[in-house]
């Protein structure tokens, strides 16, 4: 059955994007952990530990894992999604998203117009 095998090709994407996103939040958890070390070891009590002192790889480093952690609950979403059946259903039109589109971006949820429109 050609479905069952694209729904086999999306499943496999989106875990295989699972695991970098899970492999890259972890690498950046542990940068931002070992800058975190580093400025604990600094530390004095003249400075304001959470305001100023903020690095700005840290900040950097945060914002990744933000958007690491967005993008697995979006896989996440997508993966429930094929689980009940409402896969590749676009969110703004209800039309079936075209599957080039869904092998490009497994996770999206919107056609190409729909999601130009929101943009
Ligand atoms: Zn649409």
């Amino acid at each position: 059955m050609p479905a069952t095998t694209f729904d086999d090709e999306i499943r496999a994407a989106l875990a295989e994007r699972r695991a970098a996103l899970r492999a890259l939040l972890e690498s950046h958890a542990d940068e931002t952990e070992r800058i975190r070390s580093d400025r604990d070891a600094e530390y004095d009590d003249e400075h304001d530990l959470e305001g100023s002192t903020l690095s700005a790889g840290w900040q950097l480093l945060d914002g990744l894992q933000r958007k690491e952690l967005r993008e697995i609950a979006e896989v996440d979403a997508a993966l429930a999604r094929l689980a009940d059946g409402s896969y590749g259903i676009c969110a703004g039109c209800g039309e079936p998203i075209p599957r080039d589109r869904l092998r490009a971006r497994p996770a999206a949820t919107r056609c190409v117009a729909c999601a130009s429109r929101t943009r």
